[in-house]
């Protein structure tokens, strides 16, 4: 065997001149946040803040819980994170890309290929199979062809332990198993974060469990970035971070 001459290995890291402004995907954080604010208009001219520059950073594979009181402003926060709203400032960078400069269009793109969703109630479409439901995001995006989308879709739905229902209307399935669709369909685009909104909340305790564990699974085989709304502090404290959120502000 031949030697191959040893790349010269600096000690210190210096960054390029033409690197590139906006980190490629698979690099630094998945998410970062830098006094993000919100505020809604209630009635013609009251204005209210309701998020007062919330400081948050995900790093790639966290599994984290956001807890806080009712009316606190976990939904508001998990809207802006899933680009379903604009903050009134602050700045927001989902895999690297800052946020407020971009158009509807790569919003929609970017929310479309980086973040999946799974809320407090399912929103499966109930007149389709559970495979249809998983196959919506693929169908929305247009990207792959229908066979590849239906293997897919039967992947998924293998994961979470529901191949056998795949062709089940999601009307005909358990509130666990109709959640675990859900899950599946947040996969489909194998986005780097899902955001999930008391996605356990209309569950019993059995239930609960299961499809917090599925959330964990897949975590753990796909690396995928979980930040968790839940009032549930047994689930809270199995995550590796517990993020708390009191009066439109990050506390702790
Ligand atoms: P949480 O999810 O923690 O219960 P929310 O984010 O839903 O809290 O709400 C935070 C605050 O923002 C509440 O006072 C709520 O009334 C207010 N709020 C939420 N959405 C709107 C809206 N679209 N217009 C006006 N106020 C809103
Ligand atoms: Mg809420």
């Amino acid at each position: 065997m031949t030697a191959s001459p040893s790349p010269s290995s600096p000690t210190t890291e210096t960054p390029k001149a033409d690197a590139p402004k906006t980190a490629p995907s698979g690099r630094g954080p998945v998410l970062r946040l830098a006094g993000v604010r919100k505020s809604y208009n209630v009635g013609t001219s009251v204005e209210v803040e309701v998020l007062h520059g919330i400081d948050l950073t995900l790093e790639r594979g966290e599994f984290v819980a956001l807890i806080g009181p009712s009316g606190s402003g976990k939904s508001t926060l998990l809207n802006i994170i899933g680009l379903l709203d604009r903050p009134t400032a602050g700045k927001l960078w989902i895999e690297g890309h800052e946020t407020s400069t971009l158009g509807d269009a790569d919003i929609t793109r970017l929310r479309g290929h980086s973040i999946g969703f799974v809320f407090q109630y399912h929103y499966l479409i109930s007149a389709f199979t559970a495979l249809e439901n998983v196959m919506m995001p693929m169908l929305a995006d247009r990207v792959f062809p229908d066979d590849r989308m239906r293997k897919t879709a039967h992947q998924l739905l293998d994961q979470v332990g529901l191949a056998p229902w795949e062709n089940n209307l999601a009307t005909n399935m358990s509130g666990g198993q109709q959640q675990r669709v859900a899950i599946a369909r947040s996969l489909a685009m194998s986005p780097a974060l899902i955001l999930a909104d008391e996605p356990t909340g209309n569950l019993d305790t059995k239930s609960a469990d299961g499809v917090f564990e599925m959330m964990r699974k897949v975590n753990r085989d796909h690396g995928t970035t979980f930040l968790i709304v839940t009032h549930n502090m047994e689930l809270a404290r199995r995550c590796d971070r517990i993020v708390e959120v009191v009066d439109g502000k990050v506390v702790g």
